[in-house]
């Protein structure tokens, strides 16, 4: 059932008088709860229990975080039709895909439960001692990682699951040894209470601290950066526009004590398309990107919201067909009216920019929220001369570019900002003289794809959702996959301790068999 209130730890806590309510883009209308937003005072306490919870959190063993991990997995899924019904009213998308979405949220908690049920995530790292070194004796040194503190997470407004009240970034914090503190997103507010209920219900089961998590709704400039400031905060993670993203970047260095701020924010994901693929298969790439461009009303981190060609008879002919079809799949709800607003304001700007071309763009009269699908194209020249017309458009928009020859496609994914994604579509024939796109591509994103679509991120340890600046605010990290918990530990040594005082993971004897780099080794036995 749903309250409208914060979760402050473990207590439902609503002692403000500001409150918001959710909106059902589908249906146009607001949904009915209001919702209270926290007040400084609650912030306060949410912060103090977190704190209080961290020292005895970050103790807990790995194998009993993994056993919080699983519950709250098994409290989302028992949620059952209650979060189906309330993610699609707040959020406009199908019911087939929050399911999915459930899916993945559930299978990314248990894939951390498991990383962490022994100590080898910690990467530990052994040299012993050599009295007998010269010019001087070896220090035995001992390292591992160990848990930053409390970590305060924003919500994403386009994965109200996956990345959001327990999605990849809470999921990783937790398992670090984290206690998190979720600024709930607005627009689904109610979709965070209910897997807020599934996470304490967790942690009581699993006897967990009070105030290893809270909930907590309200505006980000009040209550996001009330808590990103506070000195007992020790890192943000945070999905959504580069404004916002670099708005808590600035905020969370200029504290005294600056903190970490892992960002994703915004992405264009180049997608370069060869005269040889355009001469070999034009209609399928037509087919396949029309698909990707709308997929999820474009609301996704990794929609090709960019695709660079070489200008030519051909090229001209895909342009026309990848625009036709692409706007010919019928309009879809977009996940707010804001968002909907935001659409086609950065898309009018991108199109309206000179030399920019409207190929094709749903004109007929669609429902108040859905997105009214755009595809323009401009020249190489026009777009290098440009910047405007790199930002980014988020939903279902691309912006096509016609280079006059390789050398200019080059130099103008040279003048991109850092990307989370860049795709090359090519032939074999293609392969041997890709080497300078490669190149290019390879310095401003973060992962690159070969003859797919860059929508779609695997949940996978090789996967890297993360690029240069402003893709991520960190480059050295991924946002997905198990090696994201790395975000939130830092590195720790332990000089000449004896050998019952260190933790297990350092001990000589090895009681776990986890594998350790041991004088430079890699091995799994005792020392
Ligand atoms: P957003 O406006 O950046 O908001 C995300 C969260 O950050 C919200 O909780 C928001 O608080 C907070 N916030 C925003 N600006 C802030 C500031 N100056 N100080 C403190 N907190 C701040 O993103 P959104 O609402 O999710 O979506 C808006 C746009 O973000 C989209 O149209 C899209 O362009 C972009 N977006 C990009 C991605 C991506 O992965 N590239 C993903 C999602 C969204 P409030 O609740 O007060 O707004």
């Amino acid at each position: 059932m749903i309250t409208g209130k914060n979760y402050i730890g473990n207590k439902l806590s609503a002692t403000g008088s500001v409150s918001h309510r959710t909106f059902n883009p589908k249906l146009n209308i607001e949904n009915d709860c209001d919702f209270f937003e926290a007040t400084l005072e609650e912030v306060e306490e949410a912060v103090e229990l977190a704190n209080k919870a961290f020292k005895e959190y970050r103790n807990i063993s790995g194998a009993k975080r993994a056993e919080f991990l699983n519950a709250i997995a098994d409290e989302i899924l028992a949620l059952g039709d209650e979060l189906t019904q309330m993610y699609t009213s707040e959020s406009g998308l199908p019911e087939g895909r929050a399911n999915g979405e459930r899916g993945r949220t559930v299978f990314q908690l248990r894939a951390f439960a498991e990383l962490v049920s022994n100590e080898g995530w910690r990467e530990n790292v052994i040299d012993t001692a050599d009295a007998q070194r010269e010019p001087a004796p070896k220090p035995d040194l001992r390292k591992t990682n160990i848990p930053l503190g409390p970590v305060v997470v924003f919500a994403a407004s386009n994965f109200p699951l996956a990345f959001s009240t327990a999605g990849g970034d809470t999921a990783s914090a937790l398992a670090a040894g984290c206690p998190v503190i979720v600024k709930s997103h607005s627009m689904h507010a109610g979709t965070g209470e209910l897997v807020a209920s599934a996470i304490i219900k967790a942690a009581e089961k699993t006897g967990m601290p009070n105030g290893v998590f809270s909930n907590i709704a309200g505006s980000g400039r009040v209550v996001g950066a009330a808590l990103v400031k506070h000195p007992n905060v020790k890192a943000v993670g945070f999905t959504g526009s580069i404004a916002g993203g670099r708005a808590l970047f600035n905020l969370a260095a200029e504290r005294e004590e600056p903190i970490p701020v892992f960002a994703e924010m915004g992405s264009i994901n180049p997608v370069v398309v060869t005269p040889a693929a355009i001469a070999a298969r034009a209609t399928e790439i037509a087919d396949t990107y029309a698909g990707s461009i709308t997929m999820g009303t474009g609301q996704f981190c990794t929609n090709p919201g960019l695709i660079l060609t070489i200008d030519g008879e051909d090229t001209r002919d895909f342009i026309k067909d990848l625009a036709e079809k692409t706007t010919a799949i019928a309009p879809q709800c977009m996940l707010h009216p804001n968002i909907k607003r935001d659409f086609v304001k950065n898309g009018a700007s991108v199109s309206s920019q000179s030399g920019v071309e409207v190929v094709a763009a749903v004109s007929e009269e669609i429902e108040p929220n859905y997105a009214p699908t755009q595809i323009s194209a401009v020249s190489g020249t026009d777009f290098l001369t440009n910047p405007k017309m790199h930002q980014e458009v988020f939903g279902p928009f691309s912006l096509v570019v016609r280079s006059k020859d390789e050398a200019e496609l080059i130099e103008i994914i040279d003048s991109l900002e850092g990307q989370l994604t860049g795709t090359i579509l090519a032939e074999e024939s293609d392969y041997k003289n890709l080497g300078g796109v490669v190149d290019a591509l390879q310095n401003r994103v973060g992962r690159i794809i070969l003859n797919g679509v860059p929508t779609g991120v695997e949940v996978a340890p090789s996967m890297t959702h993360g690029g240069p600046y402003p893709a991520s605010s960190d480059s050295r990290f991924s946002a997905v996959g198990i090696n994201s918990i790395k975000r939130w530990v830092r590195p720790f040594s332990y000089q000449n301790w004896p050998n019952e005082l260190l933790p297990d993971a350092l001990k000589n004897e090895n009681p776990d068999g986890i594998y350790r780099l041991v004088n430079s080794k890699q091995s799994n036995t005792n020392i």
